[in-house]
């Protein structure tokens, strides 16, 4: 039998966008580094049952793990800064919760009794929060609960934790609050009142935060340290001070010099003398600090205004990048902006072109120009999934004639439909968590790009799609001289296009940045920055591009 998990659960008050994420990966890392199994579960308080049907605008990229899960953007980091995977368990929504009980109720399981929040809705959340604890493959599971204490959707998280830790014990359950401390320019002082609200918020839900971490401008100080302490109830090394980082991979060192790691083990009664190994960590932040070239990347795509619409496509370069030592900048470019005329403007000291994933027509025009451009002016050119899309409407229009070529998600009455609707999609009516979900096998051809970039014949992607390569024009394209270099061994689709007449240029159905992580940066985005680094080593500065 092995030893029951310890639960860590981290909160949010004052305000969003705080970071629990980094926070809850960065604590997670370090307990990982000294040796301790960690795993991180994100709960949402909204009533989506999964983030999968949500705009990008609104809580940026919907991240896919390998058993298809559509899930929290956090999960995405989790997975980056922990390289090991998470799966539908690790996301849970109040959405999810109530289906659960609802179907229960429907069921008759509930044998006559008024069904309510509590106890049933905070049992399933009990029930769900310890479900990984209980798998005994994990020694710790830090839990983050989504939006902020005092928000009406939170009661119920609060209330569960408030059980669990009765229910635990303080040896086995702890809670970490991160807050805000905001500094009053007009004082010049830094301001402690907004945390102390938030823990008496707390306090009056029944749970007292055990450690608190507390984002800041300006260095605390002991004496605030102190005070926040005082105040706040906690022990003054539990107050730990989180600084704005450079980069959110400076946050695990950040919170090891802090001791955060330390005082969380001590709390939990674990051991806590021997030092947390991070050396390959540093070795990658060394890499990211001390770059020796630096390429510009442009991201096409049509949520651009909210970076965290493109989060691991983002994180992926950054890998990357390290990984060959080179700076990437990234020029966000709005796919509605691009036309014929202004395109050569707009990628003039470019370096290698990515367009993104996506759905629907708006912006695809701008899209197909992109890639136009990068083929016929040789720049390398990463697509993804409707960036792989949009490439084959590309060679089909511009290279084979096919005049009016599109996808049948765009113009269903295209006389050329190059991509369409998977059979199995034909009838699906639901759109929530009804795409083809999750990691696929995936054959490469010999002597191809892509398995060159792979350096092995058999490769597993994620993905996140309805629509596909129509394989009736395959064997056009092929002649043509854009070949399908990878396709599904089992249902022969179409998952990776490339044209070997190029310097680089590669169309992937699947989501390659979802794979990408710290400790195993993705070989087709290092691939793609060493073809970028080679563009423009290639290409006299100053050159006219057609
Ligand atoms: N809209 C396209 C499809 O559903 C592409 C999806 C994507 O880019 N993730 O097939």
């Amino acid at each position: 039998m092995p030893s029951p998990a310890k639960y860590i659960f981290v909160t949010g008050g004052v305000a969003s966008s705080l970071g629990k994420g980094i926070i809850s990966a960065s604590l997670a890392k370090l307990l990982q580094a000294r040796g301790y199994s960690v795993t991180i579960q994100k709960f949402d308080p909204y009533i989506n049952v999964d983030p999968g049907t949500l705009n990008p605008y609104e809580h940026g990229e919907c991240y896919v793990t390998e058993d298809g899960a559509e899930t929290d953007l956090d999960l995405g980091h989790y997975e980056r800064f922990l390289n090991i995977p998470t799966s539908q368990a690790n996301n849970v929504t109040t959405g999810r919760i109530y289906k659960q009980v609802i179907e229960k109720e429907r069921r008759g399981d509930y044998l006559g009794k008024t069904v309510q929040i509590i106890p049933h809705i905070t049992d399933e959340i009990k029930r769900r929060m310890k479900l990984l604890g209980e798998s005994g493959r994990y020694e710790f599971i830090i839990t983050e609960i989504g939006g902020t204490v005092g928000d009406i959707e939170s009661l119920p998280y609060i209330e569960a934790i408030r059980q669990l830790k009765l229910e635990l014990g303080s040896q086995d359950c702890l809670v970490i609050h991160l807050t805000l401390i905001p500094f009053l320019n007009a004082a010049g002082e830094l301001k402690t009142k907004p945390t102390q609200h938030s823990v008496k918020m707390f306090l009056e839900q029944g749970v007292q935060p055990d450690v608190l971490v507390c984002r800041t401008e300006h260095s605390l100080g002991k004496d605030l340290k102190r005070k926040v302490g005082l105040f706040c109830n906690v022990s003054e090394e539990a107050v730990i001070e989180s600084m704005d980082a450079r980069s959110i991979y400076d946050v695990p060192l950040l919170m090891e010099e802090e001791g955060l790691d330390v005082v969380v083990l001590k709390k939990l009664g674990m051991p806590h003398h021997n030092t947390p190994d991070l050396n390959s960590w540093k070795q990658f932040l060394h890499r990211l600090r001390h770059p020796k070239s630096t390429v510009t990347i442009g991201i096409v795509g049509k949520y651009i205004e909210l970076k965290d619409a493109y989060k691991s496509i983002a994180e992926s370069f950054i890998h990357a990048g390290a990984a060959n030592e080179c700076k990437v900048e990234i020029r966000w470019i709005h796919s509605e902006d691009i036309t014929s005329d202004n395109i050569s403007g707009i990628f003039e000291g470019l370096h290698g072109v990515l367009v993104a994933p996506g759905f629907g027509e708006r912006g695809i025009e701008g899209k197909i120009e992109a890639i136009r451009f990068a083929r016929l002016n040789k720049i390398p050119f990463l697509g993804i999934c409707l960036g792989m899309q949009c490439a084959v409407i590309e060679f089909a229009r511009n290279v084979l004639g096919f005049n009016n070529a599109h996808s049948t998600e765009m113009f269903s009455d295209t006389p050329y439909p190059v991509i369409h609707l998977q059979e199995g999609q034909k009838n699906v009516t639901h759109k929530g968590g009804t795409m083809r979900l999750g990691a696929y096998p995936c054959e490469l051809k010999p002597e191809s790009l892509a398995l060159r970039v792979y350096g092995r014949p058999s490769i597993s992607e994620r993905h996140r799609h309805r629509y596909e390569f129509n394989n009736a024009y395959l064997e056009d394209f092929e002649k043509a001289g854009m070949i399908a270099s990878g396709v599904n061994p089992e249902n022969r689709l179409v998952e990776i296009v490339e044209i070997p007449g190029h310097p680089w240029f590669i169309g992937v159905q699947f989501h390659p940045e979802y794979k990408s992580t710290v400790d195993n940066p993705h070989p087709l985005f290092s691939a793609f920055i060493q073809a970028s680094v080679k563009h423009q080593n290639s290409v006299p500065t100053g050159a006219q591009l057609a």
